[in-house]
């Protein structure tokens, strides 16, 4: 069997706080503990980074891991929403070996704050002895499909059976969960199986959609007019017509499933696909529209 070693450059970078402001909806702080991601998504809109950080490989290829010699200050995130993290993994595989995710952990732990962290890593295991004592945490696993290959295709990050494990652990040591069913593939997400396979392993499920804005656009449909040619019209509808009754229909059956199915549920739709008359987007657990990712 031959094996892919993929070249990943990597820096150690000096900087004097973790912790950044965020203009996120739903977030006052967010902490990136690494510059770039080897999850290496091929629909990340993080992707924009690369050109504030002066590196020419491919997203994907380089990682900063961000060392910080101060510790958070308490009242620094006293009763803040701190969101980990907005343009990285925070458990991205080198976390394995840095542990910086872990350390902010330890800071974090006796604080006050609402900490929020969402992976497609099953490394997030490994702090469960932090975790399980945090208050006021809650874990979200990103996941899109239950096709493997698909997920294949698109990161380079947990499977989806490790990512579905993983999150039954940290739900069975009473940590609040949630299934980010993110981006959603028009034609591709089955969204009702993931449902399925995650079941009451998430408290909430929160729904947003495949947005194409950035560099990526082509790349993703470039990707679909390859391997799913027949979606390729369904596509082009929306991303390049810009129609967006897909979506409008398929926030509507979401919703209508989660209610009928007593689900907690968040529909994170961004506005800029979407129209107008559905921009309010429904939640059964909290009010308002947020959007970690995205505008
Ligand atoms: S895990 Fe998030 S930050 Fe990392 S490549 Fe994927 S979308 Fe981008």
């Amino acid at each position: 069997m031959t094996a892919t070693v993929r070249y990943m450059k990597i820096n150690e970078i000096k900087v004097s706080n973790y912790i950044t402001k965020s203009g996120l909806p739903g977030t006052d702080l967010v902490i990136n503990p690494y510059v770039g991601c080897p999850h290496a998504c091929i629909y990340c809109y993080a992707s924009f980074m690369k050109k504030f950080t002066g590196h020419n490989e491919d997203w994907g290829d380089f990682t900063d891991v961000k060392i910080c010699d101060s510790s958070i200050k308490p009242q620094d995130v006293y009763g803040k929403r701190v969101f980990m993290s907005s343009v990285t993994d925070c458990y991205n595989p080198l976390e394995k070996k840095y542990k910086i995710t872990r350390s902010i952990l330890k800071q974090l732990y006796l604080t006050e704050c609402q900490l929020t962290i969402c992976t497609k890593s099953d490394l997030i295991i490994r702090d469960l002895d932090i975790l399980r004592n945090m208050k006021n945490l809650t874990v979200a696993f990103s996941l899109n499909t239950t096709d493997e290959n698909f997920r294949r295709d698109c990161d380079r990050a947990s499977s989806v059976e490790a990512r579905i494990r993983a999150l039954k652990v940290i739900h069975d040591e009473g940590i609040h969960t949630v299934l980010f069913m993110s981006p959603i593939f028009p034609g591709i997400t089955q969204w009702k199986s993931i449902i399925e396979a995650v079941g009451k392993n998430a408290d909430e499920y929160w729904f947003e959609n495949l947005s194409l804005k950035g560099g990526f656009k082509y790349r993703v449909l470039n990707y679909i007019k390859n391997r799913y040619p027949h979606l390729y019209p369904l596509y082009s509808e929306i991303y390049l017509c810009g129609n967006n009754s897909y979506w409008n229909a398929l926030a509507s059956e979401t919703e209508n499933f989660c209610l009928e199915n007593n689900i907690s549920f968040k529909n994170l739709f961004h506005t800029d696909v979407f129209s107008a008359n559905r921009a309010n987007a429904k939640s059964h657990s909290s009010n308002g529209q947020i959007s970690f990712f995205g505008d």
